[in-house]
């Protein structure tokens, strides 16, 4: 493939949709650097050239894409741009409808043509580089994607799609990657997936999460290891003793659900019912004291009516995860739901999304009321007015809650963990002082 000879003075990166995206836009930003082109993130002021890192999940995340390529197809017709590439999950699902539409895109990549797309800005693809980029997000915590694609058929999920099946990296290479990134200040890593629990099936030909988390709790220098998109259906429970043995592994877990009615559980295709779900839960909460549970719903899925709701709420009351967030289901082209009839009209879906959360309000008031008057280590995220914003190891950065520190406490720097004793509460942040 012929490396185009023109190198673009400045690359501007604009990266949307979920963690796994923020992870590929690093390692585009590492390619491109180590190819001696000028690469930023977010910051297009003065690029000759803008990279659109796409998310093709559902209606609202395609729209916010469409927007966003169409508002710099308006930058390059006003001759502001040079080269306007678009890669990521739309680019991967849509790129052969939307080119003839907005021609002002010189180039749509899918979701694996990164040596293509580095080509087209005169690099080659270097595969002594994997593992190697910088958290575009922060100095101190990072996302590391162990996996990439899906196995799982999911009606809804149109994400096997747009990133294929389940590939797992080595695990050398992702303590590598730990370790990188260690040295270059990172404290905190968020383990990422489509879906963490299958790693390593596919490489080690069985589950081998728990062997890849407890030797990332041997990097040195790694103090917060924190694990996201685990699966319900065959969890792999020796994760569990890893997490009670290894202090630097964060007694938190990110475990979509969905649903809990079997009647819709069996319509979205999940292979888990709400019998086995609740097993699966109650075991990880006995196991793991204090465990911190994050958990994602759908509502709205075709199959579900009005007792299946009340199902879903009922098991939110009883359950009362730690942190709870919640989709309205989106009919997609090309998925197993999306040849059923999407019979929940969106006024409905919106407002079990809104009774789900005010259950959810009142559930999260109730958790940190609990911990008013207890101590807890604090990382320092940022500092915003007169405060340091901040989070206890039972908050992922970005989606979870907050802790919240007067300047007047004493010196902190954005990255410091900070000991603290909890003097307040409110429904989502918590309120605290140093412990001198
Ligand atoms: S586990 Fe299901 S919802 Fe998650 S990415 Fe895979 S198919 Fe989609």
């Amino acid at each position: 493939m012929k490396t185009k000879s023109h190198k673009p003075n400045k690359v501007a990166i604009v990266t949307l949709g979920c963690s796994k995206n923020t992870v590929d836009s690093e390692v585009i930003q590492s390619q491109l650097e180590n190819g001696k082109v000028h690469t930023v993130h977010e910051d297009t002021k003065g690029a000759d050239t803008v990279i659109i890192n796409t998310c093709g999940f559902i209606d609202n995340a395609k729209q916010e894409s469409i927007d966003t390529i169409l508002d710099f197809a308006q930058e390059k017709k006003a001759g502001n741009l040079d080269n306007l590439i678009v890669t990521g999950c739309l680019s991967e699902r849509y790129k052969a409808d939307l080119s003839p539409e907005i021609p002002e895109v010189d180039k749509w990549y899918g979701t694996f043509e990164l040596p293509q797309l580095l080509n087209n800005l005169g690099v080659d693809y270097r595969k002594e580089l994997i593992g190697e980029r910088k958290s575009s997000v922060a100095k101190h915590y990072a996302y590391m994607k162990i996996s990439e694609g899906c196995d799982r058929p999911c009606s809804f999920c149109a994400i096997p799609l747009m990133r294929g099946k389940h590939v797992s990296k080595s695990m050398d290479q992702l303590v590598g990657e730990a370790k990188a990134l260690v040295k270059d200040g990172i404290k905190e890593i968020m383990l990422i997936a489509q879906d963490s629990t299958y790693y390593g099936i596919d490489l080690y030909g069985e589950r081998k999460l728990a062997e890849l988390m407890d030797r990332l709790s041997d990097v040195v220098g790694l103090d917060w290891i924190r694990l996201h998109y685990a699966y319900p259906s065959k969890f792999p429970f020796d994760v569990l003793p890893i997490m009670n043995s290894k202090p630097n592994i964060c007694k938190y877990l990110d475990i979509p659900i969905q649903h809990i009615s079997d009647n819709v559980l069996k319509s979205m295709r999940r292979g888990i019912t709400k019998r086995r779900t609740e097993e699966v839960l109650d075991r990880i909460q006995s196991e793991v004291e204090n465990i911190a549970l994050r958990t994602t719903l759908l509502v709205g899925h075709p199959g579900e009516y009005d007792q299946d709701f009340e199902e879903l709420k009922d098991f939110v009351s009883r359950y009362k995860f730690n942190r709870l967030g919640v989709f309205t289901y989106s009919h997609e082209d090309g998925t197993h739901a999306g040849t059923l009839e999407d019979h929940v009209s969106e006024q409905i879906k919106s407002t079990r999304a809104d009774e789900i959360m005010a259950i959810q309000h009142d559930i999260s008031w109730a958790h940190n009321q609990k911990l008013i008057g207890t101590n807890q280590k604090v990382i320092i995220d940022r500092i915003e007015g007169d405060s340091y914003i901040g989070r206890t190891q039972f908050d992922s950065p970005e989606v979870d809650n907050e802790v919240i520190i007067s300047l007047n406490e004493g010196y902190l720097r954005v990255g410091d963990f900070a000991n603290t004793h909890i003097t307040g509460a409110e429904s989502f942040d918590l309120i605290a002082k140093l412990i001198k």
